[in-house]
């Protein structure tokens, strides 16, 4: 009988298999003292709590042990190509309190990564809360990223942002892991955390000024070999087209259908956001042309929906709030162009949790990596 380690008896807690110490001896085989042990040590470092008593079988009423939700918070910054958003959230990543401005990324590292410190420290202000209590950070960027290492690998919508060291340089400021993500996939993990967790698979397209895809597999973020799944903005749908996408090449889908693209189409000096504006205005035109763009993603979303046959198809971003006219033509295409049963008990939703999916998604990832067995037993050495 080998044994396991207190980090290895939070995962039992933390999955609902185990609610008291007798679900744990049970379910474990371990003797009495020994989940004691464990679970003294956890109570201690105040990674669990006791919370009420379990319905008993006769006798005692056990007690109901949980993760304690407000012994350790999170900061989470998420940045788009145009705004930015941080939260504080506890470890159900549930925000205590939270920041959103339109900011250009393209303002650089610097000035950008200055602002998220700044804004962490307010978020703290606000709520009465140290830096002391904060166990990990998250930051989701619009582009690639090396995860492992914390570092943006390339965006054309972060110009000044290659191969930026994002988590050594806000380590300066904040001794605890920090993670760094894919916005889309920070989304994804963000949206099929909250409302999907019933469907093993979701795709989230995520269209504002660009367009990328995040993908949980088996409720797992999938990243691919190199860290560039999901990156969809640009395939190129019509080489011979006049309009240059912002990676140089011409006819990218991101170049045809992303928010800015329909922006441009519309009028000069627009944005994603004005867009939206125009949509929720009921402009004819805007109307129009946000379905036709929806239509052309949904090209390429026909194709992935067939590949990794979803139970979920989730449309976040500023199109997003287009009151469903951009969904209505990913809808439309994707339909048309599949077959029955790639799409058979398909839902194509809009995100449910709205600009604050990238924060929740973030504080996601980051609690299972606080929590997960290796960073809780290396916290609890003597
Ligand atoms: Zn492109």
């Amino acid at each position: 009988m080998t044994t396991l380690t207190p980090g290895q008896i939070l995962q039992l807690i933390r999955e609902g298999r185990c609610r008291t110490r007798k679900e744990l001896i049970e379910h474990t085989g371990l003797s009495r003292s020994t989940i004691t042990d464990r679970v003294d040590r956890l109570m201690e470092a105040r990674y669990v709590r006791e919370s009420g008593v379990a319905v008993s079988s006769g006798g005692r009423p056990p007690t109901v042990l949980e993760v304690d939700p407000s012994s350790r918070l999170l900061l989470v910054a998420d940045l788009g190509a145009g705004h930015a958003g941080v939260a504080l959230t506890d470890l159900t990543a549930t925000p205590l309190a939270e920041e959103f401005t339109e900011m250009r990324i393209e303002r650089g590292p610097e000035e950008v990564l200055a602002w998220v410190c700044e804004a962490f420290h307010r978020l703290l202000a606000e709520t009465g809360r140290a830096l002391t209590d904060v166990c990990g950070i998250g930051i989701d960027v619009p582009g690639s990223v090396d995860h492992a290492a914390g570092r943006v690998n390339r965006s054309f919508l972060m110009p000044g942002w290659d191969d930026h060291p994002v988590a050594e340089v806000m380590r300066r400021s904040f001794d605890v892991p920090i993670l760094v993500e894919n916005d889309a996939t920070a989304m994804a993990v963000g949206e099929w955390w909250s409302s999907w967790r019933s469907v093993p698979s979701l795709l989230l397209v995520k269209v504002a000024t660009g367009i990328g895809a995040g993908i949980v597999l088996d409720g797992r973020i999938y990243r691919g070999a190199q860290e560039a799944a999901g990156s969809i903005g640009h395939v190129r749908l019509r080489e011979q087209d006049d309009r240059v996408c912002s990676c140089g090449s011409r006819g990218c889908v991101a170049s045809l259908a992303s928010g800015q693209a329909i922006a441009r189409d519309l009028g000069a000096d627009l944005t994603s956001r004005d867009v939206v504006r125009l949509v929720q205005m009921g402009d004819p035109a805007a109307i129009a042309r946000t379905q036709e763009a929806g239509r052309t993603l949904g090209i390429v979303l026909a194709t992935a929906v067939s590949l990794l046959n979803p139970g979920v198809l989730v449309l976040a971003g500023d199109m997003a709030e287009t009151q469903e006219h951009y969904l209505t033509g990913i809808r439309e295409t994707v339909y048309r162009r599949s077959l029955p049963y790639t799409t058979h008990g398909l839902e194509i939703a809009t995100s449910r949790l709205g600009h604050r999916a990238g924060v929740i998604g973030g504080a996601v990832s980051v609690i299972d990596h606080v929590l997960s067995p290796t960073v809780v037993d290396a916290r609890l050495l003597p």
